[in-house]
């Protein structure tokens, strides 16, 4: 198990600050996610933490050892390929055994190591398969195998489900996660899939431009989001831009579909700031009669779209701006299409985001 400090890292690719100052601490025995949209460097600092790459700037630390020049087969980690990467004319056990020879491992020493992870993976039987006679999900786990059977202090994942059918890369999940609760493993992890992210991570960094926009655990990011790019990016939200109206025991924000209300505490928020109000789509409701909510948002429906365990409603503001609210185990409709509605929501369901002024 690895305790990691990434300090003021910065990556340059012609000219251009690919990673950007990047400052992360990782416990031992974490599962931590770099999730972020494609191009936003999560490779790139994936590679440096395993040393494929020289950062310009700034230190890595596993276990207090400053790694930043230790070249990567001296670093102890372990690292999964989207690609696999794995030898197509050796068998699974060789290819599981093909590190440790290379590391010099005493033959006695690697049998023992290449039959447990063997075990671990659950490919004993399969063991002397090519790869191109196993299924993606059994070559994916030749993939983690062979980055096991190193014992390493840290796993790096890059990607590794994205080969995978949906099925089989909700399976994956659960089995990688298993096996990092079993080993006590500190894994990095880079997606750029938020779910995957949400279900797994101990706890995730969203990257976007080279730097680090928000880190901690799932629930932290998804309902108390730093930033609107995160709001939209980790699950869905309703943006609505206003200005602070009001600073009481709630915050009033007045915005062109009515004033809204948010209990959630904010550091210097002043009245006139220019903010969004976000609302995820599951905490707003279309109001019955008889409700009554703090905040309420008239609308016309425009779609409704039934999805079996829930139901999506869209509507139409006076602003001509979109709303999407989503009902769960509803028996029948609220409203159809064309109607007119009220939605509504509690103080504790806005979430302010600052918001550059126009
Ligand atoms: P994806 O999810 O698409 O893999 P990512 O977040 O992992 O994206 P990186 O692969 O780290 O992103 O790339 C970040 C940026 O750096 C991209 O603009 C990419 O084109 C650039 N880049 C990556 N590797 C190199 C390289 N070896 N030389 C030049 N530019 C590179």
């Amino acid at each position: 198990m690895a305790h990691i400090i990434i300090r003021d890292i910065v990556k340059t690719f012609d000219s251009v600050r690919v990673i950007d100052n990047i400052n992360i601490e990782i416990e031992r025995g974490e599962l931590f996610f770099l999730l972020g949209p494609s191009g936003c460097g999560k490779t790139t600092l994936l590679r440096t933490i395993a040393g494929f790459y020289r950062p310009d700037q700034g230190q890595i630390r596993i276990n207090e050892k400053d790694v930043t020049d230790v070249p990567p087969h001296k670093r102890n980690t372990g690292m999964v390929f989207q690609s696999y990467a794995l030898w197509p004319h050796l068998t699974v056990r060789e290819n599981l055994a093909f590190g440790l020879e290379l590391h010099k491992i005493p033959a006695a020493e690697r049998r023992r190591r290449v039959d447990d992870v063997l075990e671990m993976i659950q490919l004993s039987k399969l063991a002397d398969r090519s790869p191109n006679q196993l299924s993606g999900g059994q070559q994916q786990r030749v993939a983690l195998g062979r980055a096991l059977v190193l014992e390493p202090e840290v796993v790096l994942l890059d990607e590794p489900l994205s080969n995978l059918d949906a099925k089989l890369r909700l399976e994956m999940r659960e089995q990688i996660k298993a096996l990092h609760d079993r080993l006590g493993l500190t894994m990095i992890y880079v997606t750029h899939d938020q779910s995957e992210a949400l279900s797994m991570a101990d706890r995730i960094a969203i990257m976007q431009n080279g730097r680090i926009q928000q880190s901690g655990t799932p629930r932290d990011i998804y309902n108390f989001p730093a930033n609107p790019f995160i709001a939209e990016f980790i699950g869905e939200t309703n943006l609505i831009p206003g200005s602070v109206k009001r600073i009481a025991a709630e915050i009033s924000v007045s915005t062109e579909i009515g004033e809204l209300q948010s209990s959630l505490p904010y550091d210097g928020i002043k009245p006139a700031d220019p903010v969004f109000c976000s609302i995820r789509p599951e905490r707003l409701t279309v109001i019955g009669k008889n409700e009554s909510y703090v905040n309420r948002i008239e609308g016309q429906v425009t779609r409704i779209i039934y999805l079996g365990s829930h139901e999506q409603y869209f509507l139409t503001l006076a602003d001509k701006s979109q709303l999407k609210v989503i009902e769960y185990s509803l028996q029948s409709a609220k409203t159809e299409s064309g109607k007119k509605a009220q939605i509504g929501c509690h103080a504790q369901d806005v979430v302010l985001l600052r918001r550059e002024a126009p």
